[in-house]
């Protein structure tokens, strides 16, 4: 909700306040942000004549909004601000980043204004707007420190606030329109990564055979069927693991899948050294509407784990994370991914039904996969790409992620690329 913090309701009719607006809203000059500074001239003219007159006139005059950090119409605010050009000049960057157990590291850039005043019309009234960041004031649930955005504006245009959070909020949803939002975890709350991310199309990530409908089928007859399983009393959740060699496409899959079924998705990383039981089943019961919870690489979180250290470190258990699978039964559909590159490290108990009900190894590329990948770098090289799908794929060695870095090297010469792609294949053979 959006605290309606500091309101001024004064009456402009009123005392100090006919002064202020009544007399200065007949001169000519007090347009716009002219109008506004000079008011502030004002303002500080005032307060030096005295701390009680300022704030009387501050408090009938003027009417702000406060929008702190804790609201989901914050972030609305301050993509408004920075598309409408407030002050564009005094930019903060905002730099995400989340690691991967195999060593990536993904990096995501995000320009918000900077923290301090902006000035900004709207419906041919100004807004002066504060990001304020308190310095000793943190956020208990996210750890990151308190802000707020105080929005100020000539008492008789108040009632441009509700029209100016609508604008944010609908322009905020237009630009997720068609993008997947992935959120990670931050303490007890989901936030959101970056920017929503274009939808990837299903088709441009190539599964074997028919796995990849096998999957959408799945997910989409469990997705339509909540009625089924609220009128046998089953809890309304399914679990998948994808499993099978890096660079095969397992998460590309599961991001384009969440797209096309227009699903979010929620990552948690089981490494997260913040993460206990308390608040994963914490985050299990405020996930953010129509997602997919994504577990990646599960395997890792619970071997070669020295059994003392997980005594005392701050991590989930293995009977968490379970616990968190067999979740309590809710009406709202819960679907979680998980992929591995290792399902022989993995605790049977993992892989009950009921916790993963979908098993699927996602390999190396096929003769099929190799084609057709060879067929997206060069559209109509089909005699090319054949050759090359039979070099590649009458014995699967090689990860799409390899073969993806292997075309690119002869994105000029598509003939190059298959009279050079046995010796590839002997490389990876005897590697
Ligand atoms: P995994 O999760 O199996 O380790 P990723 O999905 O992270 O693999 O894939 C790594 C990269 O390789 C991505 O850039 C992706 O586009 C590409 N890639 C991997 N598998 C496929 C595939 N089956 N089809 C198309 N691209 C793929």
């Amino acid at each position: 909700m959006v605290g309606l913090g500091g309101m001024a309701m004064g009456s402009e009719s009123g005392g100090m306040g006919a002064a202020a607006s009544g007399g200065l809203g007949g001169n000519p000059l007090f347009h716009a942000g002219f109008g506004l500074m000079l008011m502030g001239t004002g303002l500080a003219l005032a307060r030096n004549a005295g701390g009680k007159v300022f704030a009387e006139v501050q408090r009938r005059a003027f009417a702000t909004l406060e929008v702190t950090s804790k609201d989901p119409g914050y972030k609305w605010i301050l993509q408004w601000i920075r598309d409408r050009g407030g002050n564009s000049r005094h930019l903060s960057l905002e730099t995400k980043f989340r690691s991967f157990e195999n060593g990536r590291v993904e990096t995501e850039f995000t320009y918000v204004p900077a923290v301090g005043a902006h000035f900004l019309s709207y419906r041919g009234a100004w807004f002066k707007v504060t990001r304020a960041r308190e310095k000793e004031m943190v956020d208990l649930t996210s750890g990151s420190p308190w802000e707020s955005v105080v929005l100020t504006t000539r008492n008789r245009n108040r009632h441009l606030f509700g029209e100016l959070l609508n604008e944010a909020k609908q322009m905020s949803l237009k630009q997720e329109a068609g993008k997947t939002v992935i959120y990670t975890a931050l303490m007890t709350e989901w936030k959101v990564f970056g920017n929503p991310r274009r939808r990837r199309p299903l088709n441009s990530v190539m599964l074997a055979g028919t796995t990849a409908q096998k999957l959408v089928d799945d997910v989409t007859e469990f997705s339509s069927s909540a009625k089924w399983y609220v009128d046998r009393g089953i809890p309304f959740r399914r679990g998948y693991l994808l499993h099978g060699p890096p660079g095969c496409g397992k998460t590309s899959f599961i991001m384009a899948l969440a797209g096309h079924l227009e699903y979010n998705v929620c990552i948690l990383n089981l490494n997260d050294k913040g993460l206990t039981d308390d608040r994963l089943n914490h985050l299990m019961a405020v996930l953010p509407p129509h997602s997919i919870v994504l577990l990646e690489d599960i395997d890792a979180a619970f071997v070669k784990r020295d059994p003392r250290v997980e005594r005392y470190s701050q991590s989930v258990s293995f009977s968490g994370l379970l616990n968190m699978l067999d979740g309590a039964a809710s009406t709202e559909r819960r679907l979680v991914f998980m992929t591995t590159n290792h399902i022989e490290l993995l605790d049977p108990a993992l892989m009950r039904p009921g916790r993963v009900d979908v098993i699927e190894y996602i390999g190396q590329a096929s003769e099929d996969q190799a084609r057709n990948l060879f067929l997206k770098f060069f559209d109509n090289e089909t005699q090319l790409a054949a050759e090359f799908g039979k070099i590649m794929g009458s014995e699967p060695l090689a990860s799409m992620a390899q073969l993806q870095g292997y075309l690119m090297l002869y994105k000029k010469s598509p003939p190059g690329a298959v009279k050079y792609a046995p010796r590839f294949r002997d490389a990876l053979k005897s590697h």
